[in-house]
């Protein structure tokens, strides 16, 4: 079967290096084995989601910027697809850069924000990292470049997640996210028990209940909020069911290894000759029949157990509101740069 009867592309994530300047205490990264794409691999995959009408395409880490020559690819990927996302700490932008981004119509930035003060730089190990980061994302703004928060909820901020909400609400934010800490990024040391439900649970209810701001979307709703709980309470708990699950069909993620994967959850066979890019190039990968019977197999009724994915793609209706209000948002941001 061709990929186009097969698939329904909506984004293309591309994890260039899992190389990190970074030693966040929640992260798993710096302990990998150390990877980079090869440069042509990821010239090949801007190419070839331009060829197939992904909507989005995200450059992320490790730290994208650590790679030489990403601004160049930045460049093509903005060239030639709708939407770049470009997941980085931030705190490598420097003048020169924030200027050239500022100058594209479809890129935005994700910046992980996981505290403010100490508690920022105690989960980046890092002294005076907040106010650095502050400072950029200032002038990132200034700038007019689109911005995502990311506040990813564990251990050391469960109990002020409202005064991280607070502090940026009257920003020109896009979309603060706040994704529930899970194993596959985090160091289990830093994930949350049922000890730290109430207090969690509290704080996001104090973010959905809060006046909104400027109509920056954030993402809490009350069944988020209930599933986040009982994700705590039961670990064992699924909150996104694998049957008939969108997201192999729908997103496509290449490893900083160079494994092309449907999601970061499930147990997709990694082997180069199979999904190794390599090895293989991607056409030849997404159109192997064994591949979509591995995906058609995930998402049967014996297939994958479903997940707690920590990006939201569970919930159709967040979902919904994460692409919808960014569309949104993104139609004023560029309404504004026309209308200088
Ligand atoms: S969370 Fe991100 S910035 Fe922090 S160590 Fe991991 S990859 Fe680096
Ligand atoms: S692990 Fe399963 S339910 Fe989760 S995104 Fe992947 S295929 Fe879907």
């Amino acid at each position: 079967m061709n990929q186009s009867h097969f698939y329904n592309w909506y984004k293309l994530t591309v994890c260039v290096t899992n190389c990190c300047d970074q030693k966040c205490l929640m992260c798993q990264a710096p302990l990998e084995d150390k990877n980079t794409l090869n440069r042509s691999i990821i010239i090949e995959l801007i190419r070839f989601a331009a060829r197939n009408g992904f909507k989005e395409f995200e450059f992320t880490g490790g730290e994208p910027l650590l790679l030489g020559g990403m601004p160049e690819l930045i460049d093509m990927a903005c060239r030639s697809i709708p939407l770049v996302q470009l997941t980085t700490t931030g705190l490598r932008l420097n003048d020169a850069l924030i200027e050239r981004f500022s100058r594209y119509r479809n890129l935005f930035l994700l910046l992980p924000v996981d505290g403010i003060g100490e508690t920022y730089d105690s989960i980046r190990q890092m002294r005076g990292g907040f106010e650095r980061f502050d400072s950029i994302l200032k002038k990132v703004l200034g700038a007019d470049i689109p911005v995502v928060l990311n506040t990813v909820v564990q251990r050391k901020n469960h109990h002020e997640l409202h005064r991280i909400y607070t502090y940026f609400s009257s920003r020109a934010i896009m979309f603060h996210g706040f994704p529930l800490i899970e194993h596959l990024i985090g160091n289990d040391r830093e994930r949350l028990g049922p000890d730290q439900a109430e207090a969690m649970l509290s704080e996001l209810g104090r973010i959905e209940d809060a006046p909104v701001l400027g109509r920056r979307p954030v993402p809490i709703t009350h069944r988020l909020r209930q599933w986040y709980g009982k994700r705590l309470y039961d670990p064992g708990t699924t909150m996104h069911s694998g049957v008939r699950c969108p997201v192999p069909f729908r997103n496509l993620i290449v490893t900083a290894a160079g494994f092309a994967i449907p999601c970061w959850q499930h147990g997709w066979r990694l082997d180069e000759g199979f999904r190794g890019l390599r090895v293989r190039n991607i056409e030849a990968v997404v159109n192997d029949k064994r591949i979509q019977d591995e995906i058609r197999s995930a998402v049967g009724e014996s297939g994958c157990r479903g997940c707690a994915t920590f990006c939201y793609n569970w919930d159709a209706d967040v979902q919904h509101d994460i692409y919808g209000s960014r569309t949104e948002r993104f139609r004023e941001h560029l309404l504004r740069k026309a209308t200088g």
